[in-house]
């Protein structure tokens, strides 16, 4: 089910990621933080009165020209948050009051036909009433008075964000028997030469009449018989007559696409290594709950060793070792090398996502790893397990009931997600544990 997603838009420093981080606050990413990921993320799971939804800085999402107050700049970022977000909150600074800037911004909001939520930061004291007046005249409901620091303000403006989202997206029956699979990446590493690749595949049948889905740049097919979805990243498809400014915001302009899908596939270029962008983009899908497999494009241009996918398996352990379960394949768009065992691998990932975990297997597991390793202990109190169950969703979950939930450690947590894995396989997916205070499944709610 696609998240809807929230964007947070303003001119440099007004507070736009220490809103970010307020927001999705307790909320941990599940990629390691020893992985470095975790410091500049740009999106994020929040939840607010029980509905989820998706938080993205738009600031930050222009990794290298992260300070580029241009107005450019910030057009273009404003741009994306209208191209993709269900609602828009437009973060102003009430100490500087309202600038050209915050005006223009508000123009482009206001033309687009989003939902904009004003917020006023730095809002320490209720003098600053006035300036909600001020704030009035760009045409918008009634500003939030905020501190994002302090996380005054914030609840209410939560509120009001919540009532703004969009129904649940109930997905149609057809689109629901279809696997969908999204196409991510850098610019230029090969991501629309690898969706023609893989429309040309002889097993590949492409509908011509429009029926599942309900987006127009989507393409469905028919893999070996089995209905497949191929999401295409804004911008894909349309991008020659476009190569503009926004293609540097490819990360945000995937974001919608990859809420829709079921499986990512993130494509790199094996002549040009991992940047932090491609980690962020793997650390997004498995944040998101998405199955994730690697494609190595353009193996035709290095040596044959590297053109395995074996090669790569054990190349890129140590850029994604936050998931050492994701599998990579290694492919030419222009030979079609590798090309066929695509949607094959990204079906298979699809295939793990449904895989039920027999609550007496699972728990024979949990309790033969606390048996051979027994939890560190912490203050002299060790985690203690009561019993275990696979809780329902799209995304590989098991909920642990625990005598105490603040005594997993994060080693101890990898442990028993790996002998989890060692079970039950899930190759290609993130795996969730959560943690609840309890006896038995009777306590569950
Ligand atoms: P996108 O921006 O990720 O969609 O990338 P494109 O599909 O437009 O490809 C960018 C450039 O890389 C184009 O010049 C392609 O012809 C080239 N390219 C794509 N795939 C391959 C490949 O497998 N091998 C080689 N040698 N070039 C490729």
């Amino acid at each position: 089910m696609a998240r809807p997603i929230v964007a947070i838009v303003g001119r440099p420093n007004v507070g736009k990621s220490t809103l970010f981080n307020r927001i999705l606050g307790w909320k941990k990413a599940i990629v390691d933080p020893q992985s470095g990921l975790t410091r500049d993320r740009l999106y994020g799971v929040a939840e607010w009165s029980g509905r989820e939804f998706t938080v993205v800085d738009t600031a930050g999402l222009d990794l290298d020209t992260a300070n580029d107050a241009s107005r450019a700049a910030i057009e273009a970022q404003t741009r994306v948050a209208i191209e993709q977000a269900q609602v828009i909150v437009l973060l102003l600074d009430v100490r500087q009051g309202l600038t050209p800037i915050d005006r223009d911004i508000a123009q482009l909001l206001r033309k687009s036909r989003r939902n904009v939520i004003v917020a006023a930061n730095k809002a320490d004291s209720p003098r600053e009433r006035h300036f909600a007046h001020e704030v009035l005249e760009l045409g918008f409901d009634e500003p939030f008075l905020i501190s994002a620091q302090h996380g005054l303000g914030v609840g209410d403006m939560l509120d009001r964000v919540v009532e703004a989202l969009p129904p649940l997206e109930m997905k149609s029956p057809a689109e629901e028997k279809a696997d969908r699979l999204a196409i991510m990446g850098r610019p230029n590493v090969g991501k629309s030469s690898v969706l023609n690749a893989l429309l040309g595949d002889e097993r590949a049948l492409v509908s011509e009449v429009p029926g599942t889905t309900r987006d127009p740049v989507d393409t469905e097919l028919v893999f070996d018989g089995i209905p497949v979805v191929l999401i295409d990243t804004a911008g894909i498809r349309r991008k020659s007559s476009h190569r503009d400014r926004l293609e540097r915001y490819s990360l945000l302009r995937g974001i919608h696409a990859m809420e829709r899908a079921d499986v990512v596939l993130l494509v790199i270029e094996a002549s040009a290594g991992v940047l932090a962008q491609d980690q962020h983009v793997a650390g997004y899908a498995l944040e998101a709950g998405k199955g994730l497999v690697i494609v190595v494009n353009k193996i035709d241009l290095v040596e044959p060793k590297m053109r395995q996918s074996a090669y790569w398996r054990t190349a890129l352990l140590k850029d994604f070792k936050f998931a050492p379960f994701a599998p990579v394949v290694a492919v030419s768009a222009k030979t079609k090398e590798g090309i066929g065992s695509v949607i094959l691998t990204a079906l298979e990932v699809v295939g793990h996502r449904r895989t039920r975990m027999a609550p007496n297997e699972l728990n024979r597991v949990l309790r033969g790893a606390f048996q051979e390793h027994p939890a560190p202990s912490f203050k002299g109190r060790r985690l203690k397990l009561n019993y275990a169950t696979q809780a329902a969703g799209e995304t590989p979950t098991v909920v642990l009931f625990v005598n105490d939930t603040g005594l997993l450690h994060f080693s101890y947590r990898r442990y028993l997600e790996k002998k989890i894995r060692e079970r039950f396989g899930l190759a290609g997916n993130p795996l969730r544990l959560v943690l609840r205070a309890g006896e038995d499944r009777r306590t569950a709610k």
